[in-house]
């Protein structure tokens, strides 16, 4: 644990970096040996240009900011606020294993939960649905907008969880590699998944949340732990093979493959939610 510690407290920005790159690489190898959607129906070169402009858009926002990350740990530290500072003098592994899964909650699950019903923050995080092929790139597509709104959320987590700079950035790089995990578009054992689930965000739980209609939309926000969704009643579990990618009030596909009419969803004016006729059962 104490060579954990260490290593976060002060990981380089090159390890970084090579584990979102490292990342991207090995789940796209992986896709295209066991895809669960076949790859060939799209333009995967300009699909991946698209989501890798904003991931870089992601990367900006979050560097730019990222002094206030570590001033925010300062303030828990010198201030003793947070969980993690009022468990002191319980075991160093279980101060950890509290404060990232205070972290999963606050700086994933609730704003990616808000995010679906305030209606001025699904405008910008409806950019990270209008994808119509899900796959590991996918993972950070964000309009950086939602990257101010979910940066935000990080530095309450950060009071929340009490977290010190070696749990932001231990977080930070599960969060990252989970998040790529979880959209790739791989055919995973039943077994396999099975067995995970129980614990972590799998992309069969996380993909019915980009299908295309509510009230499967609505479902399975959670990014590293899988048990929140299951305790705040959002967590179902559908035949991936019948899942429709995209939002409905976005499926022109001129739309949803174009950066500067993406840049500018959250500005237009409010497409309301489509009401159906027909229940939907997947
Ligand atoms: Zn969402």
């Amino acid at each position: 644990m104490d060579t954990i510690i260490t290593y976060f407290s002060a990981m380089p920005t090159t390890h970084r970096s090579a584990l979102l790159i490292g990342g991207l690489a090995i789940f796209l190898l992986i896709e295209n040996a066991a895809p669960l959607f076949s790859i060939k129906k799209y333009n995967r070169v300009k699909h991946t240009g698209l989501n890798i402009f904003f991931t870089f858009t992601t990367i900006l926002v979050n560097l730019s900011m990222a002094f206030l990350l570590v001033m925010t740990a300062q303030w828990v530290a010198t201030s003793g606020f947070g969980v993690m500072n009022w468990m002191s003098g319980a075991p160093v592994v279980l101060t950890a294993l509290v404060g990232l899964m205070l972290m999963d909650l606050v700086g994933a699950w609730l704003v990616h939960y808000i995010e679906h019903h305030v209606t001025w923050m699904w405008k910008f995080h409806l950019i990270h649905h209008t994808d119509q092929h899900v796959d590991t790139t996918s993972a950070n597509r964000h309009h950086p907008g939602e990257s101010v709104i979910r940066f935000v959320f990080t530095l309450v987590a950060i009071m929340v969880a009490g977290a010190p700079v070696w749990m932001i950035f231990l977080y930070q790089s599960l969060s990252l590699v989970m998040t790529q995990f979880n959209h790739s578009n791989v055919a995973m054992p039943k077994w396999l998944d099975d067995a995970l689930v129980l614990v972590l965000c799998t992309p069969n739980m996380h993909r019915v949340h980009h299908h295309y209609r509510q009230p499967y939309s609505d479902t399975n926000y959670g990014n590293i732990f899988s048990f929140w969704d299951r305790i705040f009643g959002t967590y179902v579990v559908v035949d991936n093979k019948k899942l429709i990618y995209g939002v409905d009030t976005h499926m022109d596909k001129h739309e949803a493959n174009n950066i500067g009419y993406l840049l500018k969803i959250p500005f237009l004016p409010y497409r309301p939610t489509i009401e159906y006729e027909e229940e939907e059962k997947l």
